[in-house]
């Protein structure tokens, strides 16, 4: 059957993303978005998966609910890379996550701040998240990069955090010195500038400026860095208390702590309890972030000895997860949402998910498969395009390629996360597990 351009669907048809409306013509002021009038934050734990850790439930913000389990989208400069808006509420994405460190440098939190905060500006009205900017201050140095991609072949130990000539950061107990990435500039982060720049930024949900380690620190370099990033939440805490009276013109902005302690169980239980317990000025987190290097295989164990440790009633997020059997342990484990950048990074490359894995569709083989990339998937790009189409698309390096292939790739995460908060409602948790990790990792595609 022919397609004509009447029978295309709006992109706001599918998914249930929040509802994107147009700027109000006679407000000469940006929209600042939110409402001061709800209560400013809040999570309710619903149904409970037996072992008693993972949890449906609803996180509210100024900016709207988030049904959870959730997979937050990744816009990490206000953007989520070559998609609009409307087509990210399309694929039911409930929440955008935006980074401190890049809109900090481009194009500056004040400007942000002065366009009505982080979703006015990139015309997002649903719930945003911001992270410290910690990780990038601490990534992106010379040569630490590497490290991370777990090139670790001739370095030991501390060599990858402590101070190095070649790296572009330098980690003291204040806070951490570091040149932009983008002209070698230096700058300098503390959990005040954090602070400072993530309430410029607006977003509904922001994160305590935190220490990075990776898995080749030496333990006892791990026990200082709890202790440090102990340290670094309480001055968080404190400055967060001052903003928000200070800024009591803008919707509230909750606090995440963040839990570090590496493969260790007794330093992230230390850290998660201690960070439940800490209060400064009377205020405490509303909800915490899970941190740091985690090993892939003992990644539920670690998630579960932290989920122990911290408030019930509290939303737990878990950074940089997005592989289908990392999401079914983490949220049996108790992780409540999720965010990372890899859906839609590899979809720019060509690699789309599938039911029944993952397969690049610049490969020969795709170049006659007028076949959509996943039948059984809702998606604005199954319903039109097929693999042959972006084949070529690739092929051509045009532009398109992208905006088509993170449509799918984001779609297909956020359902997934869906699924699984369902198939927990429905009692039904284990038993889609197992038929959905069959079929993924089974190799057919
Ligand atoms: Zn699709």
């Amino acid at each position: 059957m022919p397609v004509t351009p009447a029978d295309l669907p709006s992109v706001a048809e599918v998914g249930r993303g929040p509802r994107l409306e147009a700027p109000s013509p006679s407000s000469g002021h940006p929209r600042e978005g939110g409402d001061l009038s709800r209560p400013p934050f809040g999570f309710r734990p619903d149904v409970v998966l037996p072992g008693g850790r993972g949890r449906t439930g609803v996180i509210s913000t100024p900016h709207g609910e988030i049904r959870t389990p959730a997979f937050i989208a990744v816009g990490t400069k206000a953007t989520v890379k070559a998609v609009l808006p409307e087509s990210v509420a399309a694929v039911g994405a409930q929440a955008v996550l935006a980074n401190a460190y890049h809109l900090y440098l481009q194009p500056g939190s004040d400007i942000v701040d002065a366009a009505g905060g982080l979703g006015a500006f990139m015309n997002w009205p649903g719930p945003t998240f911001t992270d410290s900017g910690g990780f990038q201050v601490m990534s992106l140095g010379v040569g630490f990069k590497k490290v991370l991609a777990m090139d670790t072949v001739g370095l030991a130990n501390d060599d990858v955090i402590a101070e190095g000539k070649q790296r572009l950061a330098h980690v003291d107990d204040d806070g951490v010195t570091f040149q932009s990435h983008l002209n070698g500039d230096k700058h300098r982060f503390t959990p005040e500038v954090s602070m400072r720049i993530q309430h410029e930024l607006g977003a509904d949900i922001m994160f305590a400026f935190d220490e990075l380690t990776t898995l080749m620190n030496t333990r006892g370099y791990q026990e200082r860095s709890v202790e440090r990033t102990h340290a670094w939440a309480a001055r968080c805490l404190a400055e967060h208390d001052r903003l928000t009276a200070v800024r009591s013109h803008r919707p509230y902005q909750a606090l995440f702590g963040v839990v570090q302690g590496a493969q260790y169980e007794d330093l992230r239980r230390l850290a998660a309890r201690d960070l439940a317990a800490l209060e400064v000025s009377g205020r405490a987190f509303d909800g915490f972030g899970i941190g740091g290097a985690l090993e892939k295989e003992n990644l539920g164990t670690i998630v579960g000895w932290v989920t122990d440790e911290l408030p019930f009633d509290k939303p737990r997020h878990l950074l940089g997860i997005s592989e289908p059997d990392d999401f079914f342990a983490a949220i049996e484990a108790g992780a409540d949402t999720f965010d990372c950048v890899m859906p839609s990074r590899v979809a720019r490359n060509g690699a789309l998910y599938t039911p029944n894995g993952r397969f690049n569709v610049v490969t020969a083989a795709n170049r006659r498969n007028f076949a959509p990339i996943d039948d059984e998937c809702d998606c604005y790009t199954c319903a039109h395009y097929t693999r042959a189409y972006l084949h070529h698309l690739f092929k051509a390096k045009e532009m398109l390629a992208s905006t088509l292939s993170t449509i799918h790739n984001e779609r297909f995460t956020v359902r997934l996360v869906d699924d699984i908060r369902a198939s927990i409602e429905t009692g039904d948790f284990d038993a889609f597990r197992t038929e959905f990790l069959g079929r993924f990792y089974s190799g057919r595609r």
